[in-house]
């Protein structure tokens, strides 16, 4: 009795082990979709838009402000129209986005 059930509880810690890589990339690519809102604190903080033309862009290591966006922003991890954003931790900023930690892709 007592071997069956420890065999049982073998089972189940055998399968719980084989689920947490699963639930870990679920929840993983789940915050790669979201999308940074302009409310969010942080993007506030760092003057985040979705649209650079509504931003006072400074020119900055030798490119004017106007042609700033998310998209040629080195910290763009993507080529779509909304893309990861290493700065907010994956998390998606439009590519015709800007805030003020913008660097140029090298
Ligand atoms: Fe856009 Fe670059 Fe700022 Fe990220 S760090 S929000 S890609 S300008």
């Amino acid at each position: 009795m007592a071997d069956l059930s420890r065999r049982n509880f073998l089972r189940g810690a055998v399968a719980g082990a084989a689920l947490i890589p699963l639930v870990s990339l679920d929840s993983r690519s789940a915050r790669a979709a979201e999308r940074v809102s302009p409310d969010d604190p942080t993007a506030q903080a760092l003057g985040y838009v979705e649209n650079a033309a509504n931003a006072d862009r400074k020119d900055k290591a030798g490119v004017p402000g106007d042609q700033q966006t998310c998209s040629n922003c080195s910290l763009y991890m993507g080529e779509g129209e909304y893309a990861p954003c290493t700065l907010f931790q994956g998390r998606e900023v439009a590519g015709a986005g800007w805030c003020t930690a913008w660097v140029p892709k090298g």
